[in-house]
């Protein structure tokens, strides 16, 4: 009995319409655990080299992990995995909402498509049972629309399903798969991936339940991280009132987050610490209607926000998130909050990236203050630093990949190369991939991850950030790991290697990112109460390791090497900011990433992966196809 996991993976091929089954062994499960562990380790072995990511041999997959149906705490997260169509290397976007469980109880673990449709498709899963049902009608609407009009046509209102919206469908290289009409996969161009097969949903209702081996342990220490997130702490408590919007004054202050392009402004010509308030915390849930919780969350940190002014009337949406609030607002200069929540609203209707939208917009902003581009081009269109509604109109266009906006659709690098004149200066892109609210020059471990991680410029990898910013994990006590200040360049590859192996077991088990973080959740134990393992600390960051090595040997197939992914040098403070509290500082990023690599086992020259570190991780049998 495999505790914790249905036991089995699904492959749907979209061009032949048949479906199989695959065994999930216990060996796969306790060497991948889940998420995008077991899904690398799929796509390695289902994918060849050279795929195209638009075309049919790409395989997009929905993985669980073992956390999700068991209902603990923020259990609630599926990946998508696939061949980044944005990057042209490894793929994956982290979602929550409802339908990781509702793929789960339906008594798979992941379901993986490959191939391509000849006409739209609606994917439906009911227990057991797989189904593809026509989507031509469905072609065309809005993420919401069709929600609804599947929720309709299966006959349940609860109905749990991912969809891509007209953006996805057109195979804009920025966009999301949604879930809940405004929790998303942003990241990865995973979006273009479901259109470029023509999957337009994929829904699920089952019944079946996921068994955990102690279930009174597993309700014990579900209590306790429930009672945990009760008292007053920090984070949870910012989460719990105003969600990651709490978090944007504080951020924008300290210039943790990027402002104008990354470039920085000057206090006197701009007051930041005024201009960050009116698109933070309180200015943003004053919009709020009600709050919005993923599957079993007691944080709670979405809301729903409606507005009702004379310029934009929008019923009952998701309120915007901090990476949202940032590239819409601080890194176009713009305090306008309600031209935000607009713009979040067409990102979640059309299936866009929030931060790769607003980060090409900021792109967009320096071309026009550098007259690269003029009005003659965007139609119109006022891009200047701080104009909301010019955003909001310009992101309108680039959602309907019209006008102007198609240049812009497929990201910053793309826009680049299609509008040259030494417009990629202003592209803040790594590897294809827009760079996240957070500045390496504020932790430096932002950068490491930003370049070393097989999926790049990704916030949500882990690394050694959390411990610049003070948070160091007290479950890492007996590693004595080298205590560091944030800008210290030496030493930090173990820990590198340690902080981001323990963030793909929380990624690959169905754990919230934010949950995982406000109460340092006591997975290793989790873990063993739900599966039954005996499992430690140690033989975790080990199995974090072999994850992170399984999708770095994906890159590494298709000719990944070290250079691949390079920060701007503006990001890494090349020339230095003269104003703000980042002034003068230039990341040393070449010492980080090489010792990064070394700690990994790679050489920093070539990325080859040495042979002793493969037979470590026990994938020397897997690497030789
Ligand atoms: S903390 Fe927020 S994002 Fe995480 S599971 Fe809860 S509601 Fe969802």
């Amino acid at each position: 009995m495999l505790y914790g996991y249905m036991g089995k993976l699904l492959f749907v091929d979209l061009t032949t319409g048949k479906f199989h089954e695959e065994e999930l062994t216990e060996n796969l499960a306790r060497s991948f655990i889940g998420g995008y562990g077991i899904g690398a380790r799929i796509l390695y072995e289902k994918m060849n080299k050279g795929t195209d990511p638009l075309g049919p041999e790409n395989v997009i997959g929905f993985m669980t992990g073992p956390f999700t149906g068991t209902k603990v705490v923020t259990s609630c997260r599926f990946t998508v995995v696939t061949k980044s169509p944005l990057t042209g290397y490894w793929g994956d976007s982290n979602c929550g909402g409802y339908f990781a469980e509702a793929l789960k109880s339906c008594g798979y673990d992941g379901v993986f498509f490959t191939g391509r449709s000849s006409k739209p498709v609606h994917f439906h899963l009911e227990d057991n049972k797989p189904m593809l049902r026509d989507a031509s009608h469905l072609w065309g609407m809005n993420t919401q629309e069709t929600e609804e009009t599947i929720r309709k046509e299966i006959g349940n209102p609860r109905l749990r399903l991912v969809c891509i919206g007209p953006a996805g469908e057109k195979k804009s290289l920025i966009t999301a798969i949604i879930t809940e009409a405004g929790r998303a996969a942003g990241r990865s161009g995973v979006g273009a991936v479901m259109g470029s097969k023509n999957l337009k949903a994929f829904s699920a209702q089952g019944n079946l339940k996921v068994s955990v081996a102690r279930p009174d342990d597993v309700k014990r220490l579900n209590r306790q991280m429930i009672d945990e997130l009760k008292q007053p702490n920090e984070p949870a408590r910012t989460y719990m009132k105003y969600g990651t919007s709490g978090n944007v004054a504080s951020c924008v202050e300290s210039q943790d987050a990027p402002l104008q392009n990354w470039k920085g402004i000057n206090e006197q010509v701009f007051p930041v610490k005024e201009r960050a308030a009116k698109i933070s915390d309180e200015n943003v849930i004053r919009y709020q209607t009600k709050k919005f919780a993923c599957g079993s969350c007691p944080i709670a940190c979405g809301g729903i926000v409606s507005l009702t002014g004379d310029r934009w009337i929008l019923k009952d949406v998701h309120k915007p998130e901090y990476e949202t609030l940032i590239s819409f607002g601080a890194l176009c200069l713009n305090d306008d909050i309600e031209s935000i929540i607009k713009c979040n609203d067409i990102c979640n209707l059309y299936g866009m990236d929030t931060i790769s939208a607003g980060a090409t917009i900021a792109f967009a902003m320096e071309c026009y203050e550098n007259q690269l581009i003029t009005k003659d081009d965007t139609g119109g269109i006022d891009l200047t630093w701080g104009h909301g509604e010019g955003v909001v109109k310009l992101l309108q266009s680039m959602a309907e990949r019209k006008g102007f906006g198609a240049i812009l659709a497929d990201g910053a690098r793309r826009a680049a190369e299609r509008i040259g004149k030494g417009s990629e200066e202003f592209a803040m892109h790594v590897g294809g991939q827009e760079i996240p609210m957070h500045d390496p020059r504020f932790a430096p471990g932002y950068g490491t991850t930003y370049v070393v991680d097989p999926a790049p410029g990704r916030h949500t990898h882990g690394g050694t950030m959390g411990v610049e910013w003070g948070r160091v994990n007290p479950r890492f006590a007996h590693l004595n790991l080298p205590e560091v200040k944030p800008h210290d360049y030496k030493n930090k590859g173990d820990l590198h290697r340690v902080y981001a192996s323990w963030q793909h077991i929380i990624s690959s088990v169905g754990l919230c990112w934010f949950g995982s973080h406000s109460v340092f959740y006591p997975i290793p134990d989790m873990l063993n109460a739900i599966t039954g393992w005996n499992t430690n600390i140690n033989e975790l960051i080990l199995t974090g390791n072999r994850i992170w090595m399984m999708r770095y040997a994906f890159n590494l197939r298709e000719g990944f090497k070290p250079s691949t992914y390079q920060l701007p040098s503006r990001v890494t403070g090349d020339p230095p900011l003269t104003v703000g509290p980042l002034k003068g500082i230039t990341i040393d990023i070449k010492s980080l990433k090489q010792e990064a690599y070394k700690a990994l086992g790679l050489d920093p020259d070539t990325g080859a992966i040495h042979e002793a570190e493969l037979k470590r991780l026990g994938l020397d049998q897997i690497m030789g196809k």
